[in-house]
């Protein structure tokens, strides 16, 4: 099929390479000249693993084009997703501007039938606005006809590729057979799970599980700062709870909270979702605070074992909101880095492929080259990405460059004891030490 995907950042372009391996003609958009022309050029503005090999492949037979014309890509394709960004507004409401360029633009281009599919996250009813939208800018007296429908993403940054290549599941959200019966034809290959249900429920499919996993997040954070405060090691804990099938081990990591581009927005847009429907979704609003709460926690820790934080070095290992990904996107690094620097610390960090989406949204810090260069006379360490990596650093030399050999861990991602023997005081979270 001929596939057009409008917005090529984490998700678009990650759908339209994965639609190319499984035998469609894609052709990705993007009003960000300077990303097409990297694209064009055979670079990959993001760092996905896996997404650099098949892209260069599918570029190369053309299975995969790029374009910043919106009329190019609508023309050529009958299915366009769309997958561009939909930040949060200061009130948590989902900024759905672009949303509706993109459904304008296509409305002024169309030519034949088209079906238009929300990829990007969207509260629910949005499928409507497109839909109205586009009538209101088809060209007058215009018969054509076209579709709306709702095609949520699931695929976590850092395991994209295999993620869209093997979902647990695939939801098509169709106002009509037509639809389903092209969205069906997309995904044919893909031998998936299929839901298909209205618009407005695959909207709130993606709402609901988004918020579900956060919920399990904060939930386990909570039961952390009780296991700090009575002795218990939370990550036992999780343990315990995660072979009960109906609860599971995953998104039972404690830590400093989840970040990146979705669950936090997502969060405020279904908190704000519920207010404007007449509901008060207050298990969300703590799920909110837990995880804000969880950061100052962790930095009270510090300043707490530290003493005094001004003229400190910190070593910073991982700025990335979590492993395998450059995205800092609502990073907890962000936050824990300002306020360590508000109260006078010099912050010294390294991550692997972060740094140059970090280095425009953080200032005062050293970039360092590697996890020892970062480590230099250190007063403390705090691990707050779970890069692989920082698991297989040498230790031996960590301790003879440090300053002071204090860690905190901020993922529970390192071996506390094996640390401890090595003459390390190791802070984590919900670990019972340090009650
Ligand atoms: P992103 O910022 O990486 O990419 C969005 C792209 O859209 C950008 O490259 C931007 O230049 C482009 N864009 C904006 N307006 C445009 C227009 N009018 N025409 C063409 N291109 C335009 O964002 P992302 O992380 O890929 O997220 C996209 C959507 O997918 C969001 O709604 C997000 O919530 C959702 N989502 C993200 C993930 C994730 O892990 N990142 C997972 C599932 C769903």
């Amino acid at each position: 099929m001929d596939i057009a995907i409008v917005g090529s950042g984490y998700v678009g372009l990650v759908t339209g390479v994965c639609l190319a391996h499984i035998g469609h003609h894609v052709i990705c958009c993007d009003n960000n000249e300077e990303k097409i022309k990297v694209l064009k050029s055979g670079g990959v503005p993001i760092y996905e693993p896996g997404l650099n090999e098949l892209l260069a492949k599918y570029r190369k037979s053309k299975r995969i084009v790029f374009t910043t014309s919106i009329a190019e890509a609508a023309k050529k394709a009958t299915v366009i997703f769309i997958a561009v960004g939909t930040p949060s507004k200061k009130n948590g409401d989902a900024d759905l501007t672009y949303i509706e360029n993109v459904a304008r633009e296509v409305a002024r281009n169309m030519d034949s039938y088209k079906l238009l599919v929300e990829k990007s996250t969207v509260p629910a009813q949005t499928g409507n606005r497109i839909e109205r939208t586009i009538r209101l800018n088809l060209p007058k007296n215009s018969t054509l006809e076209f579709d709306v429908a709702s095609n949520p993403e699931f695929l976590r940054e850092g395991s994209a590729v295999e993620d869209f290549m093997h979902p647990d599941r695939v939801v098509l959200g169709v106002s009509s057979k037509r639809a389903e019966r092209l969205l069906r034809e997309v995904y044919k290959p893909l031998k998936a799970n299929i839901v298909v249900t209205n618009v407005a429920t695959a909207e709130m499919i993606k709402h609901a599980s988004n918020s579900f996993l956060a919920t399990k997040i904060s939930f386990i954070n909570s039961v952390a700062q009780i296991c700090e405060r009575v002795g218990a090691d939370v990550e036992k804990v999780a343990e315990g709870m995660g072979y009960d099938k109906r609860i599971g081990r995953s998104f039972l990591n404690t830590g400093i909270g989840y970040g990146g581009s979705c669950f936090p927005k997502d969060v405020d847009a279904f908190v704000r979702l519920a207010e404007k429907s007449g509901y008060d979704f207050s298990i969300l609003k703590s799920v909110r605070q837990v995880n804000e709460d969880q950061k100052k926690s962790f930095i009270r820790l510090i300043e707490d074992k530290l003493w005094n934080i001004k003229d400190k070095t910190i070593a910073v290992w991982g700025l990335a909101f979590k492993a395998n990904t450059d995205d800092m996107r609502s990073a907890a690094s962000l936050t824990i880095i300002e306020a360590l620097q508000a109260e006078g610390a010099s912050i010294q960090a390294y991550d692997p492929v972060a740094m140059d989406n970090a280095k425009k949204m953080i200032k005062g810090v050293k970039f360092c080259e590697d996890a020892y260069a970062a480590v230099k006379d250190a007063d403390c360490l705090l691990l707050l990405t779970e890069w692989d990596e920082f698991r297989k650093v040498d230790f031996t030399k960590v301790r003879d460059t440090m300053s002071q050999t204090v860690i905190f861990d901020g993922r529970n991602f390192l071996d506390h004891d094996a640390l401890g023997a090595f003459g390390f005081e190791c802070y984590g979270i919900g670990r019972g030490k340090h009650a």
